[in-house]
């Protein structure tokens, strides 16, 4: 039987909607400071969604642009400011930063109540002591689709194939907390086919087109596909929908999957920023 399709677009709406009428009924509203520097496309179609969802749902959003030879004193001098500005509960800066600026300063350079996207070593390292106070929205995304299956984290045997800071080590992290036991494949993973194989859950998140085909994976596991590529004008993931899809118990598309309840997590992020805020933490 082919593989129930988690409709993303969906689970964010509700979650937007939610969002919505919790901020109506606020007198001081979320805020929001975006920061985009240079004119990677890719990053401007991330940020301007953001801004769009965030502005959807009724919150206070800036956003600062930035030109790509900005120097890394004045570009922590924005942030610094951004600190200081009780209007703004949570600060985003846009990754990938031009490589003269030192990405892990600048994301440092955050107050971590005021990190959003929970890039921070203080709240990666929150999470990893099971204290989580404000996590990466992808990885919070990843999470909650696995949970819209309604399926038993604990006990499962889950895959994440990617290890970076901002997914792979979040995700793998937030896996052991609901005690599935998990492990992280990687470009220097031999046969990934031999560790997938074995995934009740099955997270992709590598950036690479159709890295994950049928064969590779178990028959009825929740496959979660993180990846976006551009092929040929396309948007794809990292798995061969298509196909594996006839094998899978559960799959998100790409477009459509992921990405929505990402968006939808870092505007709950921000709220909860605010409330750190509200509490003096
Ligand atoms: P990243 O920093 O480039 O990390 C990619 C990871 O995948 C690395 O750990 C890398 O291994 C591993 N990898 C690369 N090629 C592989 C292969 N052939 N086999 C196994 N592992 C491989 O990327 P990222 O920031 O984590 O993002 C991953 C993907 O998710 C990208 O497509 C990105 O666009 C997408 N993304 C989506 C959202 C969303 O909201 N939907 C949010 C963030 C990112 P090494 O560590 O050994 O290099």
């Amino acid at each position: 039987m082919p593989a129930k399709i988690i409709d993303g677009k969906k689970i964010a709406e509700k979650i937007l909607n939610g969002l919505k009428s919790k901020i109506k009924s606020m007198k001081e509203k979320p805020g929001l400071a975006i920061v985009l520097v240079g004119d990677n496309p890719a990053s401007e179609i991330y940020v301007s969604s953001k801004e769009k969802t965030f502005k959807e749902v009724e919150g206070y959003c800036e956003r600062h642009n930035l030109d790509k030879d900005v120097s890394e004193m004045d570009l922590l001098n924005l942030v610094t400011k951004l600190n200081n500005n009780p209007k703004v509960h949570g600060i985003l800066v846009q990754l990938p930063l031009p490589k003269h600026i030192n990405e892990h300063l600048i994301t440092n350079s955050i107050l971590p109540h005021k990190d959003v996207d929970g890039f921070t070593s203080v709240n990666l390292g929150h999470l990893m002591s099971g204290n989580t106070i404000l996590a990466p929205a992808t990885a919070r995304a990843v999470l909650n689709l696995i949970e819209s299956t309604g399926i038993e984290i604990e006990g499962k045997n889950a895959v994440v194939v990617g290890r970076s800071n901002i997914v792979g080590k979040p995700v793998a992290i937030m896996l052991l907390e609901k005690n599935a036991t998990v492990a992280v494949c990687h470009s220097k993973t031999k046969n990934i086919a031999e560790h997938t194989k074995k995934a009740d859950i099955l997270v992709a998140a590598a950036g690479k087109p159709k890295l994950i085909t049928r064969e590779m994976v178990k028959e009825g596991a929740v496959v979660i596909d993180v990846g976006i590529n551009r092929v040929n004008g396309k948007i794809v993931g990292d798995v061969d929908f298509e196909n594996v899809k006839e094998i899978a118990g559960y799959i998100t598309p790409v477009p459509g999957g992921v990405g929505p309840i990402t968006i939808a997590m870092l505007m709950e992020n921000t709220l909860k920023a605010m409330e750190l805020a509200k509490k003096g933490i």
